[in-house]
């Protein structure tokens, strides 16, 4: 399967699913603004319909008296999918963030676990090199931590692709010859680079590197994480942000100190969706230190992490 068979996906959808043709078309109303820090740019989006997704209620009452939006008994009748393999379909998100935003939900109603479906990630990332694929743990931005999925978004969407390759923020932790393991410093927010062109060795780093994740983050389903795939320069690229928690005070907070922030993949990847006017005005670089600082792990706890992945073998 190749991108042009998303491309027409996609273009169908725009004609025939009347929701996602007035949701993409209002994304070309978005508005931008970047916040610049020293090494690294924050770049913000003002996107009214996202709202939903911020502020869904992911609580055990309401995901058992809902109907799932991802299954195929409650999906919209104009949503039409493409298989991916055997357990898998590829849809339009029809609440986008980017031009081209798929989400791959897995054909049955499971729940949001990495576990069992990373090597998927990987397969998506190679046959579709021009998307980064995404994972929100069940507690970390997930909208449906019900149903497994992932998402796709078109390359160069999102800051952290280009910070990776930034050497000022860059600190290689390991080096060997068939992979390496990175993190990133002074970002706000706390992240761990694998790079490999072996598929095995990838996945065996992956699930080294959460079991080490989950010895320091709150564990309940999994550990909490981000986490992001690309495929680039002969090699995969494997993002975790290990999190604390999934929102920050200011989140339940009334009045003026409200700010719906609840990130997921795309805001810890450096993109801020601000589905409120008024946040988006009154984000600042202070205030995103404080933010992220709250939802990603303590530097106590990174340097934990990075003494464990030194005595990596594989
Ligand atoms: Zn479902």
């Amino acid at each position: 399967m190749k991108s042009e068979q998303l491309t027409r996906l996609y273009r169908q959808q725009l004609q025939d699913f009347e929701l996602a043709k007035k949701n993409y078309t209002n994304l070309e109303q978005v508005i931008y603004r970047k916040i610049p820090f020293r090494n690294f740019p924050v770049r913000l989006q003002y996107n009214p319909s996202r709202i939903l997704s911020t502020n869904a209620k992911i609580d055990a009452q309401t995901l058992a008296t809902r109907k799932c939006f991802l299954c195929p008994d409650y999906r919209p009748e104009q949503q039409k999918g493409i298989p991916y393999g055997k357990d898998y379909h590829i849809f339009v998100n029809p609440y986008p963030i980017f031009p081209c935003h798929f989400t791959v939900p897995s054909n049955w109603h499971e729940p949001q676990c990495i576990t069992g479906h990373f090597s998927t990630m990987l397969d998506l990332a190679i046959d579709f090199p021009e998307y980064i694929i995404f994972y929100n743990g069940p507690d970390c931005g997930a909208s449906a931590p019900d149903h497994f999925h992932f998402q796709m978004a078109p390359r160069g969407s999102m800051p952290l692709e280009t910070d990776i390759c930034c050497e000022e923020l860059c600190q290689k932790v390991v080096e060997r010859d068939f992979f390496s393991i990175s993190m990133l410093q002074n970002y706000l927010r706390k992240v761990i680079v694998l790079q490999a062109s072996d598929a095995h060795l990838v996945s065996v780093l992956f699930q080294q590197v959460l079991a080490l994740i989950g010895q320091v983050t709150p564990y309940e389903k999994e550990p909490m994480i981000n986490l992001l795939c690309w495929f680039d320069n002969c090699q995969w690229q494997v993002c975790l942000f290990p999190r604390q928690t999934r929102r920050p005070w200011q989140f339940y907070a009334e009045g003026e100190e409200k700010i719906l922030f609840s990130p997921g993949c795309v805001d810890m990847a450096g993109l801020i969706i601000a589905p409120r006017k008024e946040d988006f005005e009154k984000y600042s670089a202070d205030l995103l230190t404080d933010l992220f600082q709250q939802v990603t792990i303590s530097a106590e706890k990174e340097e934990r992490i990075k003494i464990q992945l030194q005595k990596i073998t594989v």
